[in-house]
């Protein structure tokens, strides 16, 4: 197969009710040092009910060009209309490879593109690099368990597809009234072609606290103790205005829902602050804070790893430090 027609990075950049998830301008900003490296235009691909104003954004965020699909099909995500409209687009502009945000719909679209294009993905990266000696992506992201990190190629096939987690990356600057061409693509898909109907939409945990906007993050481990010992960490929280969240062994207790998990199986977040309270700090839930901009950890335990990653330790009881 030769690659040659196969040019540009594409970054999808989602809506939904014509409103976009953050991940997609994230997403701008390794894309541009890629596209850069790659020698290679930075396209921003966007498709909603009305959204060319989201478009246009893209490209204040620094992408060159925007591909724009407008319909009233788009409005909510289906797996059947989104497909075919990034089939058709792919099929026609020929993209060397594709980020998406890793969000629900970012992780049901990017298996079903690779599918229909006969190509790979690979799920959840946590880092992005271009070889360009072999033409090829570079995808980093944690396996076995987040014991390694696995840099994985698609050097057969075309284009090369990628997920990224929401809040691994930052978005980058906006500069005001930065120009760039966007291209309306006028593709339409018929009522039959959509074999599912978004009946009701219920708004989930995730959805109503977006742990990856917050500015400060209170999370609790098991060392909190139980479900009701949450509280002390929620008064914490109102007080200076931050969003609780936990570790894995706290949604495995039941004693807050998984929606609020931060880590490798749960949420990367990046706040100004994140207070890690009776979190013993492994890997697993490590990879999805570390890049926080100041840690404060509260452990009774001084050797816990923790406080490898901290800015601020605190040793002693939780309950009697938090309250204070
Ligand atoms: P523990 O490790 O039990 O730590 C509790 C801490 O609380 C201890 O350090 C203790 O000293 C301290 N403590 C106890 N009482 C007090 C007190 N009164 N005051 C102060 N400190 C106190 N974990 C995640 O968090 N997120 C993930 O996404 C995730 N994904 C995983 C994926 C895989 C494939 C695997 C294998 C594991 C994953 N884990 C994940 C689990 C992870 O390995 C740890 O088991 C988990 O993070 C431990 O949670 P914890 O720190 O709350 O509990």
């Amino acid at each position: 197969m030769s690659f040659e027609e196969y040019k540009n990075l594409w970054v999808f950049v989602e809506t939904e009710e014509n409103e976009v998830k953050p991940v997609g301008y994230e997403l701008l900003n390794p894309g541009r040092e890629l596209a850069d490296k790659m020698g290679a235009k930075l396209v921003a691909v966007v498709i909603g009910g009305k959204v060319e104003d989201i478009a246009k954004k893209a490209i204040e965020y620094g992408a060159d060009e925007a591909i724009l699909v407008e319909g009233d099909e788009y409005f909510n995500y289906t797996t059947d209309a989104y497909s075919i409209a990034m089939k058709t687009l792919v099929d026609k502009h020929k993209p060397s490879a594709i980020l998406i945000g890793a969000t629900n719909n970012g992780r049901d679209l990017g298996p079903k593109m690779a599918c229909d294009l006969n190509t790979g993905l690979t799920a959840d990266c946590t880092g992005l690099d271009y070889d360009v000696e072999a033409g090829n992506m570079v995808w980093t992201r944690p396996a076995f368990g987040g014991n390694l990190m696995a840099m994985i190629l698609c050097p057969d096939n075309r284009p090369q597809l990628g997920t990224v987690r929401p809040g691994v990356f930052k978005k980058p600057e906006l500069v005001e009234g930065r120009e760039g061409t966007i291209t309306r693509e006028d593709i339409h898909v018929a009522a039959d072609q959509i074999r599912t109907k978004l009946i009701k939409r219920i708004e989930e945990v995730a959805e109503a606290v977006n742990l990856e906007e917050a500015e400060i993050i209170v999370s609790g481990g098991r060392g909190v103790g139980s479900a009701e010992n949450f509280k002390i960490l929620q008064d914490l929280a109102d007080v200076i205005g931050g969003t609780v969240s936990c570790s894995r062994a706290v949604v495995d207790n039941g004693w807050l829902p998984k929606e609020l998990q931060v880590g490798q199986t749960g949420k990367t977040v990046r706040p100004n602050v994140y207070f890690a309270i009776g979190i013993s700090g492994a890997i697993q839930h490590t990879a999805g804070m570390e890049e926080s901009d100041i840690i404060v950890a509260i452990n009774k335990d001084e050797t816990a790893p923790i406080f490898d990653v901290a800015d601020y330790g605190i040793v002693g009881d939780l309950n009697k430090i938090v309250p204070k």
